[in-house]
């Protein structure tokens, strides 16, 4: 680790590869902390719904983002004291998500809450933009991928196991949608950081890939 660096794991991918999973476990095996950053947009974006607010009405959504009071214990996200956890993975949330943080202001709201968070360090962070612009020093920077067909394959086998009895081409489909506006977004689009290590996990189980961060930030602390 270089002076400036800060002992963070930063850890980016697209949609569906698995990556708060894996920065959850990583976390816990390290001792440190785990930010879930898409579960903040996703709280930003039902508060903006349950508001009837559309990102155009900026007064309002100015308004709304400057009382915005997000928190996360452990796998838990609180919206104004609110356990959200399990309506932030609604459809409609999932849908609404790719919009509201393609929103310049929005991002520049939440980025700021999460460097507030990960300023000491020793966190493990997941999301699209961790190593890019959130926290460029990260000691340890992780692109993480995998085919399109096998991230499809793994959300529609939770999906199942939810009980829910969806079309493997409707979970391709739409992942697809959210990885093309994700990557061609004109703020912060999903791109590996120069100096991030790419990992393909297609073929890797999930324990795998944690053994993989842990062994790789023990090598370069
Ligand atoms: O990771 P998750 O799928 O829960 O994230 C929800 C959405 O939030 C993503 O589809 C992505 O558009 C957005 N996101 C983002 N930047 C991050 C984390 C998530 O734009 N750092």
């Amino acid at each position: 680790m270089t002076a400036s660096a800060l002992p963070l794991i930063a850890i980016d991918g697209p949609s569906g590869v698995g990556k708060s999973t894996t920065a959850r476990r990583a976390a816990a095996r390290l001792g440190w902390q785990y930010l879930d950053t898409g579960a903040m947009y996703r709280a930003a974006t039902l508060a903006l719904q349950r508001a009837g607010l559309s990102l155009e009405d900026r007064p309002a959504l100015e308004r709304l983002l400057a009382g915005l009071d997000l928190a996360q214990e452990g796998t838990r996200i609180f919206l104004a004291g609110e356990d959200v956890s399990e309506a932030i993975r609604s459809q409609e949330v999932t849908r609404g998500v790719t919009p509201v943080s393609a929103d310049a202001r929005v991002r520049e709201v939440l980025v700021e809450q999460q460097r507030r968070v990960g300023a000491s360090g020793r966190w493990v962070v997941d999301g699209r933009d961790i190593g890019t612009v959130v926290f460029p020093h990260a000691c340890c920077k992780i692109f993480l991928t995998a085919s399109p067909e096998a991230r499809a394959r793994r959300r529609f086998l939770e999906l199942e196991a939810k009980g829910q009895a969806p079309l493997f081409e409707d979970v391709l489909a739409d992942q697809r949608r959210r990885d093309e506006a994700d990557s061609t977004r004109a703020v912060a689009p999903l791109r590996k950081a120069a100096d991030a290590v790419e990992l393909d996990s297609s073929a890797m189980t999930l324990d795998q890939v944690v053994d993989w961060i842990v062994a790789r930030h023990l090598a370069h602390p």
